[in-house]
């Protein structure tokens, strides 16, 4: 495990015992590490970062070490580094390799039995290492209002299997299906996603009641960051997030870990279409990544601070 680290379950534990959440937050490049670390530093709060194959892919594995052996120096809030949507083992396995303190499994779309298979040889390589898992069932399909209850229970998270499915696999962490989505469009416009808050709390009495759960796609979308972007040459059409009150319940409900990228990428867009609308003359790179840099720290202090407030669940 890289140094200064610490395993994703760790941090969970901690979210748990405080009665909290902690934010999971994506990068992709230097400035975009560089605001969420500093955030989570400025908050002193324990914080995940996260990075996906296709983050991986775009900056180079040795890359995104070599950042975060530097992001973490001196920092006195606990960090971890976690793959986001790992989709097989191999890919799991080099994260593991290259020092990762966590990473996800992401076989929900497979049928359970195989996703149970694929989920343990995971699990027991990371054990092995130190190295904390999370895995997913259900879909996260972002459902309109008037979907019918068959469906909804065909997708959504169930309480049974999940209960099953944590036992077979003995993963530290599950990501839970009840109605949030990725992307700017979790709903119809002006019509934010109904959660499925009475699922979430009953999947967290069938495991027990203290078993950590993670709440992925819930951006919330700031109208005012789709519309710094539009007004600066950009076209985000239909944008609609989870509400902050609707974050809060869940967490109160049992939610360990939310998961924010779009709300992140807003940010950074919208500091950087301004950044280049302000200054069309300006050459210099660091002038306009600097300004998104800083409209993203600033998104994800305030994000930190929603998220992780001891003593709500
Ligand atoms: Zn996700």
């Amino acid at each position: 495990m890289i140094k200064g680290l610490v395993p994703g379950a760790e941090i969970l534990r901690w979210a748990g015992d405080n009665h909290t959440a902690v934010g999971a937050f994506n990068f992709s490049n230097l400035e975009t590490l560089q605001a969420v670390v500093e955030a989570s530093k400025e908050t002193n709060c324990p914080t995940i970062l996260q990075v996906t194959e296709s983050a991986i892919n775009y900056l180079g594995l040795e890359y995104v070490v070599a950042m975060i052996s530097v992001a973490v120096q001196g920092a006195q809030n606990r960090l971890a580094l976690h793959l986001d949507h790992g989709s097989n083992f191999d890919v799991c396995k080099r994260c593991i390799d290259a020092g990762f303190s966590s990473v996800m499994i992401d076989n929900s779309l497979l049928e359970f039995k195989q996703n149970v298979a694929n989920t343990t040889e995971v699990v027991e390589y990371a054990k092995k290492n130190g190295v904390s898992v999370e895995a997913e069932l259900g879909a996260l399909a972002g459902i309109e209002d008037n979907i019918s209850v068959d469906l909804q229970e065909s997708i959504y998270t169930n309480p049974d299997q999940a209960q099953k499915f944590v036992e077979d696999t003995k993963i530290d962490s599950l990501a839970v299906a009840i109605g949030t989505k990725h992307g700017p469009n979790k709903g119809a416009p002006n019509a934010p996603p109904k959660l499925d808050f009475e699922r979430l709390t009953r999947i967290k009495m069938a495991l027990g009641g203290r078993f950590p759960l993670v709440l992925h796609g819930a951006s919330a979308v700031d109208s005012k960051l789709t519309e710094l972007c539009n007004e600066h040459g950009g076209n985000i059409q239909n944008a609609i997030g989870i509400k902050d009150e609707d974050v809060l319940e869940a967490i109160r409900r049992g939610i360990n870990k939310v998961n924010i990228d779009t709300d992140l990428r807003l940010a950074f867009l919208a500091g950087l279409r301004q950044s280049l609308a302000k200054f069309p003359d300006k050459l210099d790179i660091r002038k306009h990544m600097g300004a998104a840099r800083e409209e993203m720290n600033v998104y994800a202090v305030r994000k930190i601070k929603l998220i992780t407030t001891p003593g709500l669940g």
